[in-house]
């Protein structure tokens, strides 16, 4: 087995949270996997089996009693947890292998059986908060993943990337007071689930390490490789994580039936390249990735495709010379850049 190699997680387990007819279903990764096959990139994986998250585990971000709740709530059958959110009675045992699933990665990368890691999960986790599930999310996977990170290998410094089209609230509220912990967020200014604003940068020591890009809709390849070279890259440098999680949620595809984002798989591989180069430089290449959105189900793989392709073998740019980026990206930049010039050298030249 190549030490240069990407591992990929996955588990027949993630197909039995049965969601029924909702848009987070299992046939999101079965499709993934078809993708995969058929562009050869399966065959390059090191396969990585999940284990299941111990409650101490899930513990370290979500509250006893919300994770007892939830296991009996699934025992009693399942249902609507909220108008959103929706599990059966094997949620809770996928969950927990969702969460280790990630944890399973993270150990590969920092034993370094495998370079990097992409995490092929479900449920996914960015808006769950501690005290509850929320918007198909059940547990928070990148979260818990973040705190066994520093817990069990001292990572003292963990940058989370989330590209999903919707604000990561519940990671962001697990975090917002740790500087140990910079969250990064692009995000549609407008969409699910309201939160994410440009002001909310952190609080006490935590301030400045909250990083929220709220996006105009329609915003594309171009537009998000702006806003990686402005603001990302730099502060990446500035911060020199140990250790790149990405909530790598695909629903800003241009043809997601729940979002508006004009993205292609080329600009998923633009990004996906940007964060491998960040954990490459600073972090020993260690860099986890994990599935959050995406609902078009053969975009979904293609863009998941495109990531990956970016993280198996050799760097390379990927893509045609970049096109300027919207006005009004340009405006959200700096208006970003305004709200943390004061956190970070790098952003208070302009
Ligand atoms: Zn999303």
């Amino acid at each position: 087995m190549s030490s240069k190699s990407l591992g990929l997680v996955y588990d027949p387990i993630y197909l039995e949270h049965d969601t029924g007819g909702h848009v987070e279903h299992a046939q999101r990764l079965t499709e993934t996997l078809a993708v995969l096959e058929a562009g050869g990139a399966a065959q390059r994986l090191v396969k990585l089996s999940p284990r299941a998250a111990t409650a101490e585990e899930v513990a370290q971000v979500h509250t006893h009693a919300y994770i007892e709740q939830l296991a009996s709530f699934c025992r009693a059958g399942g249902g609507r947890l909220d108008p959103d959110t929706v599990v059966s009675p094997r949620s809770f045992q996928v969950a927990l292998a969702a969460a280790g699933g990630l944890l399973n990665a993270l150990d590969a990368v920092q034993e370094g059986t495998v370079t990097r890691a992409f995490a092929l999960v479900r449920p996914p986790g960015h808006h769950a908060l501690p005290h509850k599930a929320m918007g198909f999310c059940l547990f928070n996977n990148v979260a818990v993943a973040a705190r066994y990170a520093e817990q069990k290998y001292g990572i003292d410094r963990i940058l989370i990337v989330d590209w999903d089209y919707h604000h990561g609230n519940g990671t962001e509220a697990v975090f917002y007071a740790e500087p140990g912990v910079l969250y990064f967020s692009t995000h549609s200014a407008t969409g699910y689930p309201g939160t994410g604003r440009v002001d909310r940068a952190g609080e006490g020591p935590g301030e400045g390490f909250n990083i929220n890009v709220p996006l105009p809709d329609l915003a594309g390849d171009e537009d998000f490789g702006y806003v990686f070279d402005e603001i990302l890259v730099p502060v990446a440098a500035e911060y020199s994580p140990g250790l790149v999680l990405v909530s790598a949620g695909q629903d800003g595809y241009r043809r997601d039936p729940i979002a508006g984002m004009d993205l292609t798989p080329r600009g998923y591989g633009l990004m996906a390249a940007a964060v491998r180069r960040i954990a490459d430089r600073f972090a020993g290449g260690r860099l986890v990735g994990c599935l959050e959105g995406g609902y078009h189900l053969h975009g979904l793989g293609q863009c998941v495709g495109a990531i990956l392709e970016q993280w198996v073998g050799k760097e390379e740019r990927p893509g045609d010379p970049r096109r300027p980026a919207k006005p009004e990206v340009e405006a959200a930049v700096a208006a970003v850049k305004r709200v943390h010039r004061g956190y970070w050298r790098c952003l208070a030249g302009d």
